[in-house]
């Protein structure tokens, strides 16, 4: 991810604890009461994908814990620094999907936008770690040209505000941008994609709740969430302005080995997610990329894992076991076999 310059930080109390994150990986250690398990090899991981963690984030991780779920998630390892077959820094051939302008084209009726490359935090099995940012950003400057690209394809139904993180922006360019999409008549709805409310809660302020309210596409947010030690009271309490707006709050996660990677603590994340206000969507199987192979879980497993769910759970509160396949016309569910 590119890293937020502050320059861009304005005054906003979350654009300032942006600003106060923890960007070396020692002193996340030192606050954690970690510092003897501070490795050479983490420094050098972080020099190839930068180290990046809210002090909220890290507030929510148990102290001297080493094996805590969230530290797992951002914690750079010696293993990322090894290069395993069949794991690409393009894994879903985002290159490939690149309309112009930052805008990707993959699934039928849906428009994803590239609008930053500013994450609040650096999870290390992040499937964009290696994403050329700079050469396939929908920048303001290019907005012009990618709103005309929008106009012309009427095919497009939904516009997904991806990154980066899209909450990374303030809400004067997002409320700028989603007020130019919203005279494209053939636009029906508005989709966020974003994992800060949950590493920084007080990004979901009133300034943008009245963007979405005022917005005259129906809007969704899909948070994502992978261990349901990330649904902090914080987290839960900014989510009520816009359940009671009618943003429909929706949750996608990864299977990660080693974080999640087990049925108790899956049925535990969609329970409390319900809790929450916010719908299961997916769980995703890891995008193979660089530098992320361990966190992969097998196939199989994560299968019988699913089943397992599937007992426990009412249907609206089972995520759909997903693989995404460059190329394929819709992420397919697991087994892969039953899409033949
Ligand atoms: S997974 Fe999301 S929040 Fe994490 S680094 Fe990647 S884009 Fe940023």
């Amino acid at each position: 991810m590119i890293p937020l310059s502050t320059s861009t930080l304005k005054t906003e109390s979350w654009q300032r604890q942006l600003a106060d994150a923890f960007n070396r990986v020692e002193d996340l250690l030192a606050y954690l009461e970690l510092s003897d398990r501070l490795e050479p090899s983490m420094k050098v991981a972080s020099r190839s994908f930068g180290f990046r963690v809210t002090r909220f984030f890290a507030s929510l991780m148990e102290k001297g814990n080493p094996d805590d779920p969230l530290l797992r998630q951002v914690l750079p390892m010696a293993a990322e620094l090894e290069d395993t077959p069949g794991f690409s820094t393009d894994p879903l051939e985002d290159q490939a999907a690149h309309q112009g302008n930052g805008l990707l084209r993959k699934y039928h009726g849906r428009a994803l936008l590239i609008t930053t490359g500013a994450c609040a935090i650096n999870c290390r099995y992040c499937f964009r770690r290696h994403f050329s940012y700079t050469e396939h950003l929908a920048s303001p400057t290019r907005w012009h040209s990618l709103l005309r690209q929008l106009r012309n394809d009427v095919d497009i139904s939904e516009v997904i505000l991806s990154g980066g993180d899209p909450l990374s922006l303030g809400n004067s360019r997002l409320g700028a941008l989603i007020e130019q999409l919203q005279l494209i008549p053939h636009l029906k709805r508005l989709r966020i994609h974003s994992r800060l409310p949950v590493v920084l809660p007080q990004r979901l302020d009133h300034g943008l709740a009245e963007i979405l309210d005022g917005c005259r596409l129906p809007a969704s947010l899909v948070l994502h969430i992978n261990h349901p030690g990330e649904i902090s009271t914080e987290l839960v309490q900014a989510l009520m302005p816009l359940r009671r707006q009618g943003v429909i709050l929706l949750n996608q996660a990864v299977l990660l080995r080693g974080v999640n990677d087990s049925a108790e603590i899956q049925i535990r994340l969609a329970e409390d997610l319900f809790q929450a206000g916010v719908l299961p969507y997916y769980l995703h199987q890891l995008d193979r990329v660089r530098g992320a192979a361990h966190f992969a879980v097998e196939d199989e497993r994560a299968t019988t894992l699913h089943q397992a769910m599937q007992t426990r759970l009412p249907g609206y509160l089972l995520p759909r076991l997903v693989r995404e396949i460059p190329g394929a016309r819709s992420k397919l569910a697991l087994p892969l076999s039953q899409n033949e």
